[in-house]
């Protein structure tokens, strides 16, 4: 059994523990989203010492610029996440996490659309897969992808959508990935979304340290979690687990074009 955590926010602080609570659960990759330029600076030396260590582990970094820091973003920053990538192209494989949050808005609609549209240039002019949060502006995301175009391969991280979304999603061709959330009491339409999902799009995640799946709910969440909510998920697919984190696996591994391993 491999799992693949498309989505966390690891730090150095605690990484062994990570490391050695992942494999306990069957995890064997993941990606390490950046949110601003010294944490996506940060994520690349991460993902590149874990890369030096553990082989044996697929690992891979998105670098960008969350929504909730696009207010302070300059154009020197998104220079700097350019010469990241260009300085790392085996590891960094992704930007993001970008998009729009006007859930909190903490920066400001204007700018946050900005520093969006300038990281869907960016992803596509090096080739990276896009990592999207959008909360509470689906309308405005879609807009903006139809204005823009979508690159290549793009993924609807935490995707927390209904079915409505979720076809519109997959007709522009993104991925959508699944966090703890869906596993909450509450969040019905996300798994009518889920079960509107061609299993070759769907990819699952943490979100580490955020968003801990039940029965684990409000507790600091960790990448090897990833296996409790594959689970969930693959039960309410009728899939069995192992089929199920092996198709998961397979399409982390083509939305972020990582290099396969034998397992
Ligand atoms: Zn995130």
């Amino acid at each position: 059994m491999s799992w693949f955590d498309s989505h966390a926010h690891p730090t150095q602080a605690g990484i062994g523990y990570e490391i050695l609570a992942m494999r306990a659960a069957g995890v064997e990759g993941f990606i390490a989203v950046g949110t601003s330029v010294s944490s996506s600076e940060a994520v690349v030396d991460l993902v590149g010492s874990v890369h030096e260590s553990f082989p044996e582990l697929t690992v891979g970094a998105v670098v960008g610029i969350h929504p909730h820091d696009a207010g302070s973003a300059t154009n020197e920053d998104l220079e700097t996440l350019s010469r990241i990538i260009e300085d790392d192209p085996v590891l960094v494989r992704g930007v993001g996490e970008c998009g729009l949050d006007l859930f909190y808005e903490y920066s400001s609609r204007e700018v946050q659309e900005e520093v969006f549209r300038s990281q869907i240039a960016l992803a596509k002019r090096f080739d990276r897969t896009l990592v999207v949060h959008t909360r509470d502006a689906w309308e405005d995301t879609f807009r903006i992808f139809e204005e823009e175009g979508v690159p290549d391969r793009t993924i609807m991280h935490c995707f927390v959508g209904g079915p409505d979304e979720a076809q519109r999603s997959i007709a522009m061709g993104a991925y959508l990935s699944f966090s703890g959330i869906v596993t909450f009491k509450n969040a019905e339409n996300v798994r009518q979304a889920f079960l509107a999902t061609p299993l070759d799009r769907i990819l699952v995640e943490t979100d580490a340290p955020y968003l801990a799946p039940v029965p684990l709910r409000g507790r600091p969440n960790s990448i090897g979690n990833v296996a409790v909510t594959g689970s969930f998920l693959a039960e309410l697919s009728g899939l069995n687990r192992l089929d199920f984190a092996r198709h998961t696996w397979q399409n982390t591994i083509d939305a972020f074009q990582l290099a396969p391993k034998t397992l």
